[in-house]
């Protein structure tokens, strides 16, 4: 399934930075990761597969275009030998995305997108995030610790994910 922007609509609109820039191979990963690989970077995964990155802090929803995802987060690559031709691999991957919400459960196709570049990854995501949106205020919580209380109004949050319904 895909992800729709579920983020603050005055974001999207300003969200100017974009768009991601799209990883379809091994060698366009190269490309890009010589000169841009060694800060964490905004990532989604496209309609289609396809990992899109961009500087950190640029909003997913400009990195996507404004489009669907499967997937979204920060994803933080390292060489196994810096500056030489050796491999590659995820050192850090969420879906820490506030703007997409999307569920740990996308996690394959990530894991899906690295491998068509190439690049070796954690087998999971590193930190996986429980977006909520509260029934009560209507506020996006991230569920900590198993916590499902919101954290504006205390009320309690549903246990399935529920950011499309709306
Ligand atoms: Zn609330």
């Amino acid at each position: 399934m895909g992800y729709r922007y579920v983020g603050d609509a005055s974001i999207a609109a300003a969200a100017g930075t974009g768009p991601g820039r799209a990883l379809r191979s091994p060698a366009q990963f190269r490309e890009w990761a010589t000169d841009n690989a060694a800060e964490p970077c905004t990532y989604v995964v496209a309609a289609d597969g396809v990992l899109l990155v961009a500087p950190r802090h640029t909003e997913h929803v400009a990195c996507a275009s404004g489009r669907e995802v499967l997937a979204a987060g920060e994803i933080t690559f390292a060489a196994d030998d810096p500056g030489g031709d050796g491999d590659w691999r995820v050192e850090e991957v969420s879906n820490q995305s506030t703007g997409y919400c999307p569920e740990p459960s996308c996690w394959p196709v990530v894991a899906a997108a690295v491998e068509r570049l190439g690049v070796r990854h954690p087998g999971g995501f590193t930190a996986a995030f429980e977006f909520r949106r509260c029934g009560e205020c209507g506020s996006l919580s991230v569920v900590k610790e198993n916590d499902f209380t919101c954290a504006v109004c205390e009320s309690p949050l549903p246990a399935e994910w529920n950011l499309a319904d709306r």
